[in-house]
C-alpha cells in the first residue's frame, strides 16, 4: 500500500464574504515564509479584489 504524495493545493477563500473562489497549488516559494498563504484576488462574490486567505483542507 504506497501512499501517494499528495498534491498540495489549497482553498483560497475570501476573507469579505467567506466564499472559496480558487484553489491554487502550492509552491514552495510561497511557503517560504512559513505563515499562511494570503493573496489579493478578485471575488465574484464582492466582485472587487479582496484579500483571500488560505483554508487548510
Ligand atoms: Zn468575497
Amino acid at each position: 500500500m504506497a501512499k501517494k504524495k499528495r498534491k498540495q493545493y489549497v482553498k483560497l477563500q475570501c476573507t469579505q464574504c467567506g466564499s472559496v473562489n480558487y484553489f491554487v497549488k502550492k509552491s514552495k516559494g510561497m511557503d517560504s515564509s512559513g505563515g499562511k498563504l494570503s493573496l489579493r484576488k478578485y471575488c465574484p462574490h464582492c466582485r472587487k479584489h479582496t484579500l483571500h486567505k488560505e483554508m487548510k483542507r
